[in-house]
């Protein structure tokens, strides 16, 4: 998968370079270039932002360097999908990753200040796709974190990237069986630590006796801590053992 990111503060991501994502780009299954906006700001300060029009606080990403950026990193035939993250888009979840994984080509608009000028956006729909997606009801600094997140959760979805591919499928809003549940508590060795033991069930060997526990503490946890995604499951993913937990 191709990335470019497009951002005032190339130097965010660095971390990018460690870790799963880190060893994925040398193993050639992710491609990432970040471009500094700059670049394509012409004057001696190499502005990108304004005074936002019809008043009030704060500046404005002027829409000249953005443009510019666009046509120079995707100028087609081939296009990407654009994603611009900003706390009015639609909620970035799970399945957003899931389905962005599938994509051959993203490019991501870091923005800064108040955002980006509306036309930019309005523009670049014009010839490619783009979504607006926002990491959750919070408003951060600037678009860069919120790549980073991105970034991270589409590319742990890339076949070859993680070790054991079929620990995407146990995680909380995997696909299938969990896509509604929160993941239930995790253990490892020693069985009893500070007084505290591993639940019996995990030491039994007896897989289905284990998935079973594995679906209630699932089930406890996401009623203990996101009820609404509960209530979306009882349309029809509960079995009679659920209910009763
Ligand atoms: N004035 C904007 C608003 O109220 O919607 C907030 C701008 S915010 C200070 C600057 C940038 O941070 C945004 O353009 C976006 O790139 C990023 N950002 C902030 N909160 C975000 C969120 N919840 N999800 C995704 N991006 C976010």
């Amino acid at each position: 998968m191709k990335l470019d990111i497009v951002s005032i503060f190339p130097e965010y991501f660095a971390p990018l370079e460690i870790s799963l994502l880190g060893k994925a780009r040398r193993a050639g299954l992710l491609d990432v270039a970040v471009h500094d906006l700059r670049q394509w700001a012409h004057d001696r300060h190499r502005t990108v932002d304004d005074t936002p029009y019809g008043g009030g606080p704060g500046m404005v990403m002027k829409p000249e360097p953005w443009g510019e950026a666009l046509d120079a990193i995707a100028p087609g035939p081939e296009l990407p999908r654009l994603v611009v993250p900003t706390p009015s888009g639609r909620p970035f979840t799970q399945a957003t990753a899931a389905e962005l994984a599938g994509e051959p080509w993203l490019l991501f608009a870091c923005g800064r200040y108040e955002g980006i000028d509306a036309r930019v956006v309005a523009d670049a729909s014009t010839r490619m796709r783009v979504d607006e997606v926002s990491l959750g009801d919070f408003v951060l600094a600037g678009g860069e974190v919120a790549v980073l997140v991105m970034v991270e959760a589409i590319g742990r979805l890339l076949p070859g990237v993680l070790g054991n591919a079929e620990s995407v499928a146990d995680d909380s809003f995997a696909p299938g069986s969990m896509e509604s549940l929160l993941e239930g508590p995790v253990y490892t060795k020693p069985p009893v630590w500070r007084d505290r033991a591993v639940p019996d069930v995990l030491l039994s060997g007896h897989h289905g006796a284990i998935a079973r526990w594995r679906r209630d503490e699932a089930l406890r946890r996401t009623a203990r801590h996101r009820p609404e995604l509960l209530a979306r499951l009882a349309a029809g993913g509960l079995d009679a053992r659920d209910r009763a937990v």
